[in-house]
């Protein structure tokens, strides 16, 4: 079959003919239908510093994606041949004390679909049963497949409460994006945001956010101090870029919490932890999605809660046009990119 993988330690992927996969024993097969292009399979495109360190060529890549499973392996009782699923990308030891407390997302034994195994960019992927999802019939399928991504979203908004809340969001990215839509359907009082590009500040509108503002042309601190003089509730940090972590800090309410899941490449010397202490502020971390509580509040949202992510999806296109996708990411007009397989 073909597969969209990382053959050499250089930049790009190439499609390439692999062996089909087979099931083993606690795995399931799936016919792959949809795929959403990641940060992440961008970084492994880009080959940059963390792709040289992490991956090992040749490797298929991809971890968001949905399909039909077609065939179950020995000792899978939970999951049937004709169930439709969506990947969760991190593997777990079973045994680890971390995923047994609840943990596994941060588990140091967790490995990760299309980074340290081969991933589901191809027309089948074999998984761990647990890590094929069972989705519902009535989420679309370009959505099903960036459940892992929708995931982290869910993860960070629902990180603490929302509703009545007002909240502010830095970073349109597409897990931003997202957050702006899981915030709408948990019933926000108001959402926030902050981007600097342009296609994805309109993006943040259609998704519902109330106050979209670009940081490099307007003081954010004195508009959303102007509509919140005791800060936001919560902030949700998407960014990764240390102002908009010194910003976090100083619009959040006294008591109230900043949700950390965009990486920041340099940010202590910049940031006052006294006034974390002083304002009682909750800084939480957040990495993954929390194993399996994640997916289900997940199904809700999609299923009772009215939660429509589609617009995110700006682009959908053949598997084969991978290196075109993967352009178009580089140049940031995109939200999501669906492959079709
Ligand atoms: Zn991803």
């Amino acid at each position: 079959m073909k597969a969209i993988a990382k053959t050499r330690p250089e930049p790009g992927v190439e499609i390439i003919d692999v062996v089909e996969p087979t099931v083993r024993p606690g795995t399931v097969k799936i016919r792959v239908e949809h795929g959403s292009v990641c940060g992440t399979d961008l970084h492994i495109y880009n080959w940059d510093a963390w792709a040289q360190g992490r991956i090992h060529p040749v490797r298929v890549i991809g971890h968001e994606f949905c399909g039909t499973i077609v065939e179950v392996g020995d000792g899978v009782t939970e999951r049937q041949v004709g169930d439709f699923v969506a990947s969760e990308s991190h593997i777990v030891d079973l045994d680890d004390p971390d995923y047994l407390r609840g943990d596994g997302h941060v588990a140091r034994s967790t490995r990760i679909l299309g980074v340290d195994v081969d991933g589901g960019f191809a027309p089948f992927a074999v998984v761990p049963w647990q890590n094929a999802r069972p989705t519902p019939a009535a989420v679309p399928k370009k959505v099903a497949s960036m459940q892992d991504a929708l995931g982290n979203a869910v993860h960070t908004v629902m990180d603490g409460p929302v509703e009545g809340r007002t909240v502010l969001i830095t970073g349109m990215g597409p897990i931003g994006l997202f957050a702006v839509a899981v915030c709408r359907a948990l019933g926000a009082a108001k959402v926030y945001a902050t981007e600097v590009s342009p296609y994805r500040m309109a993006l943040a509108e259609r998704l519902g956010a109330d106050c979209v503002l670009n940081p490099l042309q307007e003081d954010v601190y004195a508009v959303v101090g102007r509509c919140e003089p005791n800060g936001v509730d919560a902030t949700l940090e998407m960014s990764g870029h240390p102002a908009s972590l010194d910003m976090s800090i100083e619009l959040t309410r006294p008591g109230g919490r900043v949700s950390l899941l965009g990486l920041f490449p340099d940010v202590l010397r910049s940031v006052d932890f006294n006034r974390v202490i002083f304002k009682g502020l909750q800084l939480h971390g957040i990495v993954g999605r929390r194993m399996w509580e994640t997916w289900d509040q997940m199904a809700w949202l999609l299923t009772e809660k009215g939660l429509d992510v589609t617009p995110v999806v700006t682009h959908e296109m053949p598997f084969t046009e991978v290196a075109e996708a993967m352009e178009t990411l580089k140049r940031g007009e995109a939200g999501k990119i669906v492959l079709a397989f």
